[in-house]
């Protein structure tokens, strides 16, 4: 094992850490301690000193397996985890965060402690200056709970040199690989200035991670992808650790062999590796740089991304990875429209639409065939009757112009006119459109279409479908949880698909509505669910106690549903104390994203109501209130050791309220 001096801790540490994040489980919330807890007494009998996790890692059970295998070495071994509490106005949560990691790591100090993933701009409103959250490490540190201050960081470079430059930190967590090395520059300015560099991911976050020919044959001399990975890294001179997430023995025992070559990590090492990649993507004919000049598109195309997803394929060979990378892109190649809008600006004259089109055929599951999504675009209501227009795209995913014919089968009573369109010529990889209107034949909340498509002789089924929910304008709305309001969606735990093999040891239940005006769009709920007999737990966070959480995605229409928080979607969180009697107690009220949601709340005999106003133009990414936002609402309830034992949410779509395009979807009429 090779070991160097950690920055300014002064800390001499393997250079080969071990990343608590991916420990192999036996549930959700539950580590295998026997494939655990032999593997990480292995590392340390292999030189292993340097162990990171969080306290949110492994459904909270990180820290506490780390305690438990480690406890009797304690004195040798580095102990790295972190603090995700910012909330400058609640210092006691902080401390109750410290006070639970100690208890779960059994140890009376934490070697190298961490906000948890932040960038500047938390830092100057939470953690710097008088009264922030970094005076409560200072204390922390001098009462000798701690020992060394850091962060872990997911954020752009400039935000990395800002916080380097407050001089306040010992030593910073951040992703580095082959695949991401945007970062480069700013890890050499940290390292300059003392800070010990430690690296998570450098396996790319697992992709790099098997085997793989045509990645192991860039430089002659490495035996396998992971090699070329943990060496390209640590061949960096200003890369101290690489923390490896390690599940398997043999995984670890092949990192530990890789890092045990003394001497073999040179500078010339990492440009050699450097040189190859790049000398690879001119080969492929796809030198895109990542500058971003042919953006924004018109048509929601993220370029640069499909792009990087390519490469995966082209230069490293890794074919399944890209495409399940793909496959989760917001801004698929297939969305492209062909309008040549992004040829002019791109530096290196890259024929965008055309390569687009590889990235389709080499990367989409549906290459060669012609397909249709919808966007819902607006509704109105008459009576109980909903229409709702949508716009039908249809993309021809072949290198050969089609003629093409599209019917529309709605279900039961559902209207849809028109039912029928054809396309005259659709060019390679062109796109057409049509806008519909959908009548739902009741007061539904849902619609099914069947789009046939034609095409040569072929014919394909498109099952279109979405659940929406009409929200009235309400002007002079008055957050009310005195009294329950009339005209809400119940939504039952029983036979609810997202309850699938799970059996709530009471009734529980929630009715919800929603209304909006030109500010707000508020949310009421009425929740059925005692929670008067379930324990809050000290220090954790209102994410992992009893709460409602509303899902808002208001970006626009060709947008919603597409990829994944990064894109701008958020949530609200909705948390009731459960240690106060059934009159009085907190709401705790926390946004993704800087704003503020007015809340009234009040306990019921059999649970609580709350009604909430979330400001528009804090989420919503069009500038009046849009005409259609991705909506979903869930209610989560934990054991008192933490563990989630019900999930229920509107539309049903089993814990598919993680990602936006498990939503359903708001109108507003
Ligand atoms: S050609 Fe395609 S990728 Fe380029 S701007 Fe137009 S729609 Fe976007
Ligand atoms: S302008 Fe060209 S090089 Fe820059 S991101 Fe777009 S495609 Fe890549």
């Amino acid at each position: 094992m090779q070991y160097t001096t950690l920055g300014r801790t002064g800390l001499r540490v393997s250079r080969l850490g071990f990343g608590c994040m991916r420990l192999p489980m036996k549930s959700p919330t539950e580590v295998d301690r026997d494939a655990t807890i032999p593997m990480l007494r292995r590392a340390f009998e292999l030189g292993i000193n340097i162990y990171d996790t969080a306290a949110g890692y492994c459904g909270g059970d990180s820290q506490r397996v780390l305690g438990e295998a480690l406890q009797d070495v304690r004195d040798k071994v580095v102990l790295s985890t972190k603090n995700p509490h910012y909330n400058k106005a609640d210092k006691a949560g902080w401390w109750r965060n410290l006070q639970v990691s100690l208890e779960r790591l059994r140890a009376d100090h934490i070697d190298i402690y961490n906000h948890h993933g932040i960038n500047y701009d938390i830092f100057e409103q939470n953690l710097g200056g008088p009264g922030g959250i970094y005076e409560e490490m200072l204390k922390a540190r001098e009462q000798g709970l701690i020992r060394h201050i850091g962060f872990s960081f997911h954020a752009p470079p400039d935000h990395l040199v800002k916080l380097v430059d407050t001089g306040l930190y010992d030593t910073v967590i951040l992703q580095y690989n082959l695949l991401y090395r945007e970062l480069e520059e700013a890890i050499a300015y940290a390292a300059g200035r003392g800070m010990g560099i430690i690296v998570m991911g450098p396996v790319g976050g697992g992709c790099l991670g098997y085997p793989n020919e045509r990645a192991a044959s860039l430089v002659g001399d490495v035996k396998s992808t992971p090699d070329l990975a943990l060496r390209f890294v640590l061949s960096n001179k200003n890369v101290h650790v690489a923390l490896s997430g390690m599940n398997a023995m043999k995984q670890l025992e092949e990192n530990v062999e890789t890092v045990s070559r003394a001497g073999e990590f040179t500078e010339q090492d990492h440009r050699r590796i450097s040189a190859a990649i790049e000398e690879r993507k001119k080969l492929c004919g796809l030198y895109c740089t990542g500058c971003r000049y042919c953006m924004p598109c018109p048509a929601g195309v993220d370029i640069p991304a499909n792009f990087e997803i390519l490469n995966l394929e082209r230069v490293f060979g890794l074919t399944e990875h890209a495409r399940q990378r793909y496959a989760h892109l917001g801004g698929k190649a297939a969305l492209c429209r062909l309008c040549g809008k992004c040829l002019e600006p791109c530096p290196q004259k890259l024929d965008v639409p055309t390569r687009l089109g590889e990235a389709i055929q080499a990367l989409d599951e549906r290459a060669g065939s012609v397909i249709a999504w919808t966007e819902l675009r607006g509704a109105s209501l008459a009576g109980d009757t909903l229409s709702l227009k949508l716009r039908c795209l249809v993309k021809n995913l072949s290198d050969k112009a089609r003629k093409v014919s599209v019917e529309m089968l709605p279900s039961g009573e559902d209207q849809v006119w028109p039912q029928k369109f054809r396309f005259a010529k659709m060019p390679a990889y062109g796109r057409r459109q049509k806008d519909l209107q959908v009548t739902l034949g009741r007061a539904a909340d849902a619609y099914h279409l069947d789009a046939i498509i034609r095409h040569d002789a072929s014919e394909l089924v498109e099952h279109l479908s979405d659940t929406v929910l009409p929200a009235r304008r309400a002007e002079g709305y008055v957050l009310d949880a005195s009294e329950r309001r009339p005209g809400t969606i119940h939504v039952p735990a029983a036979g609810h698909p997202a309850l699938a093999g799970e059996q709530p040891a009471k009734e529980h239940c929630f009715d919800f509505s929603v209304a909006y005006d030109g500010e707000n769009l508020y949310v009421y709920a009425d929740v059925e669910d005692d929670l008067s007999g379930v324990p809050q737990i000290p220090g954790q966070s209102p994410h992992r106690s009893n709460h409602l959480r509303i899902y808002l995605d208001a970006r626009t229409p060709y947008m919603i549903g597409r990829g994944g928080y990064d894109s701008g979607v958020t949530h609200v969180t909705l948390a009731p104390s459960a240690t106060a009697g059934r009159t009085a107690g907190e709401l705790a009220v926390s946004a993704r994203g800087e704003f503020e949601v007015r809340s009234a709340w009040r306990r019921t005999p059999t649970g609580y109501r709350v009604d909430c106003a979330i400001p528009w133009r804090a989420f919503a990414q069009v500038p009046a209130p849009p005409a259609v936002t991705g909506f979903d609402i869930a209610m989560r309830r934990y054991d008192a050791q933490g563990r989630q034992t019900l999930h229920l949410n509107w539309t049903g779509r089993a814990h598919g309220d993680r990602t936006p395009s498990a939503f359903g979807k708001l109108v507003l009429v």
